[in-house]
């Protein structure tokens, strides 16, 4: 099939472009690299059924995509507390301008939003039917809020137009190709621990967070954009193994062999004591659960970042 990426010289987006030209398909990946990097798809840029376009997706352009999985958008809070303004215009003025892509094209439709559409919740762990708890002025607003929006925009082009769509409400999830110091949890620790510099918890370190290995996310984007049943509806797709951040921090020390020493600082405003996801709808609709373990995930995340930062590390 034909199928567009956008933001996908990022994260998520290129390990789903990977995923998507391996499974025989065309791919158009349109990205600004705002937050992305061309080193994300180097390995593949020349593929004869990959094509590639530098582009902000709030502007016009044309495409026959007949899927449109739109990832396009900072993730990190580095990333969004930097680009507050594009991150709102991309959420909503770029999502605008997808769902009419899809609707010009009768093309299916994905939206990446994200857990922290549940704000700091109040509802543990968290379901596809919670509301959230989101402040609409703190700093992390541009991202929580203009999420929101784009979700209320999506369901009203399903309502209104029927177009084919679904969102998908992604936790946090870690992996190769995530920028080594994007500011989130799982990247630092890594960063810090293989340099032997000391690992920043921001906070007494008993929030807790659960983490999803890239490739069952990119698993569960697929299941979602492709299985029945799937049209008009929300998905959260992560881990239900909780841990406190001391924990993560603890276990990254250990597998990657070094003597960082562990800094707590001073919370993040409105950063969520705990989060979770509820995946029984993925897993009964999609059959989707995660398959690739804590540890083993860790791994080869160490394994890619010690590359990446090019200095020699035992992983134990
Ligand atoms: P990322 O920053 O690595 O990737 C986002 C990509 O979008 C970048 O390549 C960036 O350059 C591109 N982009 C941003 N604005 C753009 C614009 N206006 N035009 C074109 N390209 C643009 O982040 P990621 O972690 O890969 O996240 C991908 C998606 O998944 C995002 O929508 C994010 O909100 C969502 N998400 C990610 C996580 C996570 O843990 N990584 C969690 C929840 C939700």
């Amino acid at each position: 099939m034909k199928i567009l990426v956008t933001g996908g010289a990022g994260f998520i987006g290129s390990n789903l472009c990977e995923r998507l030209l391996d499974e025989g398909h065309t791919v158009l990946c349109v990205d600004n690299f705002i937050t992305g990097s061309i080193d994300n798809i180097q390995a593949f840029i020349d593929h004869p059924r990959f094509t590639f376009l530098q582009h902000d997706v709030t502007q016009p352009f044309e495409s026959d995509a007949e899927v449109i999985f739109h990832l396009a958008s900072p993730a990190s809070p580095v990333g969004y507390l930097e680009h507050p303004i594009e991150t709102i215009l991309v959420n909503s003025v770029g999502t605008h301008r997808m769902l009419e892509l899809a609707r010009k094209n009768n093309a299916r439709f994905l939206i990446s939003s994200t857990s922290e559409i549940y704000g700091d919740p109040l509802v543990h762990p968290q379901s596809e039917e919670y509301w959230g708890n989101v402040n609409s002025i703190g700093p992390r607003a541009c991202y929580d809020e203009s999420k929101r929006l784009g979700e209320t925009l999506v369901m009203e082009y399903y309502r209104q137009y029927q177009i084919n769509v679904r969102i998908v409400r992604i936790f946090n999830t870690y992996g190769p190709n995530s920028a080594l110091e994007d500011g989130r949890m799982i990247p630092n620790f890594i960063t810090q621990a293989l340099k032997n510099e000391p690992i920043t918890i921001y906070g007494d370190g008993n929030k807790t967070r659960s983490i999803t290995y890239v490739s069952d996310l990119v698993e569960g984007l697929m299941r979602a954009m492709f299985s029945p049943n799937t049209t008009g509806e929300v998905f959260n797709l992560g881990s239900s193994e909780e841990h406190t951040v001391l924990e993560y921090a603890q276990m990254i020390i250990r597998l990657c062999n070094s003597s960082s020493e562990i800094l707590f600082e001073t919370s993040r405003v409105d950063d969520p004591e705990r989060r979770r996801a509820n995946t029984t709808k993925a897993q009964q609709i999609l059959g989707w659960e995660r398959k690739v373990s804590m540890e083993d995930g860790l791994r080869q995340t160490i394994e890619w970042f010690s590359k990446r930062i090019g200095q020699y590390s035992t992983i134990s």
